[in-house]
């Protein structure tokens, strides 16, 4: 069982589901040779492949090229099936930053050969996640900055204005097809800037508020 904490609770939650939007930023959909899809495309990452700030990352013996994806991530506070999108965010208890850590080479052949991408996204330790700041002190989640560092050079940053699906319209369509339930996450896409880890390397995510102000990070590290 895998628990997340939402800043405002003593009680940590339980994590359900992990749903994840692929190409809703157009610049990461350029940059991977492809034209960002009309509807959202999502897939799903088991929750054995969370970790939590602190922890590391291990690279796959059968991979090569493991890429990083900042993304923000939504956690559902209220479950729901076919959510109005104009109610949605009610549904959402918080807010945090996570990495969709990507074996790119194995979702490439994969991508070839029609094959899911199961593999390429879901191992173990490929999802690390912070912890969640509250809904409540999130005015928009459109206007916040997500950024990555590695090793302290600046490898991603972009705004959520940039989403192809904001969080609303995101919710609101996954639930017509997934019944949402309190502690699942969804991992929102990745802005351009993707890029290969390596051993030893040291990451760094941030969300922050459009203000600059930081409202929360996540520090892992590649085994
Ligand atoms: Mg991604």
């Amino acid at each position: 069982m895998q628990t997340v904490q939402l800043i405002s609770e003593d009680q940590p939650i339980t994590v359900g589901k992990i749903l994840c939007i692929g190409q809703n930023y157009a610049a990461h959909a350029k940059e991977m040779n492809s034209t960002a899809p009309t509807l959202p495309v999502f897939f799903m990452k088991p929750t054995t492949a969370l970790i939590p700030d602190g922890g590391s990352i291990e690279i796959p013996s059968i991979s090569r090229d493991v890429h990083h994806e900042v993304e923000m991530t939504v956690l559902i506070g209220k479950g729901g099936k076919n959510i109005p999108q104009e109610t949605a965010l009610q549904h959402v208890a918080g807010y945090g930053i996570g990495l969709d850590m990507t074996m790119r080479d194995v979702q490439s052949e994969a991508k070839k050969k029609g094959q899911p991408w199961t593999l390429a996204k879901g191992f173990d330790t490929s999802a690390p996640i912070s912890s969640f700041v509250p809904a409540s002190s999130i005015p928009d989640p459109q206007g916040m900055s997500i950024e990555l560092l590695v090793n302290g050079d600046r490898r991603q940053q972009s705004s959520t204005a940039n989403m192809i699906h904001p969080v609303d319209r995101l919710v609101a369509y996954i639930s017509q097809f997934f019944t949402l339930e309190r502690g699942d996450i969804i991992f929102t896409g990745t802005p351009e800037g993707v890029a290969q880890v390596k051993s030893g390397d040291v990451l760094l995510a941030t969300l922050s508020q459009g203000d600059g102000m930081k409202a929360v990070s996540l520090a892992v590290r590649v085994k």
